[in-house]
């Protein structure tokens, strides 16, 4: 399955991500993540989206899309993907229509996750990613590690996204809501969207989004339900 999902910052599109992938053995692709690859790495085009990165506003349409379209053009996405924060404009959304169109291939479903804006703040503020696989996230209140500051699955440090913080992420809703939101409208008009409440305990939006797509429920563990 080619699969994409929409939502606000803090509507947890990287936590569902890496269950759903995981759960439809699909590959995650996350444009976040792949950008905070190249910071990590010092690359040159990492140092072109840190600053953007840090300023919670969009890393530039062409170094985006060269870099998702490289990144679908890899064999392991051949068989399905489910793509995060990409596209997050109009012009992305057109130029993912024009990749998949060359590839003579196309888009199964696209997830539109939605949050009550007063819960995103905290949502994100309290989110933990792991040093070692940012697919481990955590919250302070709603998904704690065993122990403060340690990863539960690999035992990594955890840390907060300089993004995280309250003036970024007011800056990132703004972007999403003049930006991203009309990505929502661009493949309503091709029928691909399903809209759902990201509200609720992990588990919860996760079954919400199987049954949207057409799957069983599966347990916390992650792994399928008959
Ligand atoms: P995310 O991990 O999806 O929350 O993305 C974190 C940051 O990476 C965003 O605030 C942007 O600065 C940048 N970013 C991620 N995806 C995109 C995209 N599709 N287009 C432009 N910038 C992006």
């Amino acid at each position: 399955m080619r699969i994409l999902l929409i939502g606000p910052p803090g509507a947890g599109k990287g936590t569902q991500a890496v269950r759903l992938a995981a759960h439809l053995s699909i590959q995650h692709v996350s444009s976040g993540d792949l950008f905070r690859e190249h910071i990590d790495r010092g690359t040159e085009l990492g140092q072109i989206a840190d600053t953007h990165l840090r300023a919670g506003l969009l890393v530039p349409d062409e170094v985006t899309i060269a870099v998702i379209e490289e990144r679908l053009a890899r064999p392991d996405t051949e068989h399905g993907f489910l793509l995060d924060g990409f596209p997050r404009n109009l012009a992305q959304a057109e130029a993912l229509d024009d990749i998949l169109a060359r590839a003579e291939s196309r888009l199964d479903a696209v997830l539109d996750l939605k949050i009550p804006e007063a819960q995103v703040v905290g949502r994100i503020a309290g989110r933990r990613l792991c040093r070692r696989d940012r697919g481990h996230i955590f919250h302070v209140d709603y998904g704690p590690p065993e122990v403060a500051g340690t990863c539960d699955v690999c035992g990594g440090e955890l840390y907060q996204r300089d993004d995280d913080r309250e003036a970024t992420v007011r800056r990132r809703l703004e972007v999403y809501h003049g930006e991203t939101a009309p990505v929502v409208d661009h493949f309503k008009a091709q029928g691909l969207v399903t809209t759902l409440s990201a509200v609720g305990e992990v588990q919860e939006v996760l079954d919400r989004v199987l049954a949207a797509i057409g799957h069983g429920q599966v347990d916390a563990s992650g792994a399928g339900k008959q």
